[in-house]
């Protein structure tokens, strides 16, 4: 293997403005073999699974986002749609979200996270997590999962709560954020946690790492966010790159 590659284990394509052509292109050019493309909505699950036929390089997620939560989603509609397409390696991302305070309110939000997490049980899938502003709840639902598999997803809380997930099926990814000045205190983060439990995204079109400031985020930049690793942990960026690899290959079953 490379010393380069790379699996970008959160991207977005279909929310990015950049040509998929040159998306793609420009991740492997990158070194930047495999991405995850995460869904919000069943529908987009699905237009993600579509793009995926013609680049098998994109393993497709699907699920709905905390902020899309609603009473009228079909949930058996997400566990047949994962019966019917093996392709799908993860849901999410799923979770809570309070950061427009109680819209959608808590009672939906949770029903539906709690929902999705039965059918990742359900279907032996792994989750995404999206918490926002909400990690005590978080927990204390995720502590009826402890045997589901899942990643906090652009993780962005501070050393405390590491201490409050200490367990063997949960994962931290981090994006560029980690090059933020202004989230410092990530360093800390970084500097405790295990290597094994890190895996690296770019969460683009958002969250585009300090060296490409001004452009808009792609799978090619996620080589930033082991660099930062590298630089904290005082490691080489090699043993990052290989290990936060084989860490998605296995969370992820791709
Ligand atoms: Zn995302």
């Amino acid at each position: 293997m490379s010393v380069t590659m790379m699996i970008d284990t959160h991207s977005h394509p279909l929310l990015c403005s950049r040509p998929l052509t040159d998306w793609f292109a420009n991740a492997k050019a990158a070194g930047v073999h495999t991405m995850i493309g995460v869904a919000t909505t069943i529908q987009m699950g699905l237009d993600t699974l579509a793009l995926a036929k013609t680049h098998p390089e994109l393993h497709p997620s699907i699920g709905i986002h905390p902020s899309e939560a609603d009473p009228a989603v079909d949930l058996d509609q997400l566990s047949a749609l994962l019966a019917q397409h093996p392709e799908f390696k993860a849901i999410g991302e799923i979770g809570l979200d309070f950061y427009h305070k109680d819209n959608p309110p808590y009672a939906i939000q949770r029903q539906v996270f709690e929902a999705q997490l039965n059918a990742a049980r359900h279907a032996n899938l792994p989750v995404i997590l999206h918490s926002r502003n909400a990690d005590t709840e978080i927990l204390e639902v995720l502590a009826n999962y402890s045997d589901v598999r899942k990643v906090f997803h652009c993780f962005s809380s501070g050393v405390e709560f590491l201490h409050k997930t200490n367990d063997d099926t949960t994962y931290f990814s981090f994006t560029g954020m980690v090059t933020y000045t202004n989230k410092a205190f990530l360093n800390e983060v970084i500097a405790q946690l295990p290597l094994e439990k890190m895996m690296i995204e770019t969460d683009c079109p958002y969250l585009t790492p300090t060296a490409f400031d001004g452009q808009e985020n792609q799978p090619a930049f996620v080589g930033e966010v082991a660099k930062k690793i590298a630089q904290v942990k005082n490691i080489p960026l090699d043993l990052v790159l290989r290990t936060t690899t084989q860490t998605a290959k296995t969370f992820f079953t791709i």
